[in-house]
């Protein structure tokens, strides 16, 4: 995006501060994204575990993940290839944390969906996906702390702080095919405790490839946790024939 378009959407925002941000209809609360527009960008129905769309559910999990035998959940509220899920990324874009107030309510919604279906546990406690202390100075906070904050709050859940740390400053994920993503995260994580076999959600503002929460789990788990499940504000696992965007 360049300069001008961006100093145009800053004067937009601000001129608009209770306004929708994508489709910019009057918000009684505040601004953030509308109803219309947050259940119009919602996931829908996908596979628990690669969230491959589903044409019915159960079983939940598509024909191929149904053949594995390991697995995990990831649980995400928004499609990031649609125009209102891409609003995840403008909190870290605009360094404006307070943007995910804004989506967290369809991952809550679904997450007392599936655990009412009795297809989730609760986790014992939260771990944010953590960032490297150079990242951390360039942004000023840690999105995936926020997310896990708030989540903890809405849902009555314990975030464990500081329990894992990222050693090393990795390469942009964003640029990385799936392959060169785990090469590059290959021992970039270090937990600081040993566990007692906890229960653990770990949380992210997007899910790209997997390959983070995947290197992340492995870490948690060799030193003595167990990581049920993940969860993230969006998805951009997996993109239907129509979204060519
Ligand atoms: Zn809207
Ligand atoms: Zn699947």
């Amino acid at each position: 995006m360049n300069y001008l378009k961006k100093t145009a959407l800053w004067l937009l925002d601000a001129s608009l501060p209770n306004r929708c941000y994508l489709c910019h209809v009057p918000m009684q609360d505040g601004g953030g994204l509308c109803a219309l527009c947050l259940s119009d960008a919602q996931l829908g129905q996908v596979c628990l575990h690669c969230h491959k769309p589903l044409a019915h559910a159960p079983p939940h999990r598509c024909g191929s993940c149904l053949k594995r035998q390991r697995w995990r959940p990831t649980i995400s509220g928004l499609n990031y290839h649609h125009p209102a899920g891409r609003f995840v990324g403008l909190g870290k874009q605009r360094r404006q944390p307070s943007l995910y107030t804004a989506a967290l309510a369809p991952l809550i919604t679904k997450l007392n969906q599936l655990q009412q279906q009795g297809l989730l546990i609760t986790p014992d406690a939260l771990v944010a996906v953590p960032i490297h202390r150079t990242r951390l100075r360039q942004l000023g906070f840690n999105h995936a702390h926020i997310i896990a904050k708030q989540l903890g709050d809405a849902l009555g859940i314990e975030v464990i702080e500081n329990l894992v740390g990222k050693h090393h400053c990795t390469a942009n994920q964003q640029q990385l095919d799936a392959k060169a993503r785990r090469r590059n995260l290959k021992q970039a994580f270090s937990v600081t405790q040993t566990g007692k076999g906890q229960n653990l959600a770990l949380i992210d503002d997007v899910i790209t490839t997997g390959s983070t929460l995947s290197e992340l789990s492995g870490e948690l788990t060799r030193n003595g946790f167990r990581v049920s499940q993940s969860w993230t504000l969006a998805s951009a696992l997996y993109r239907t024939p129509n979204q060519s965007n």
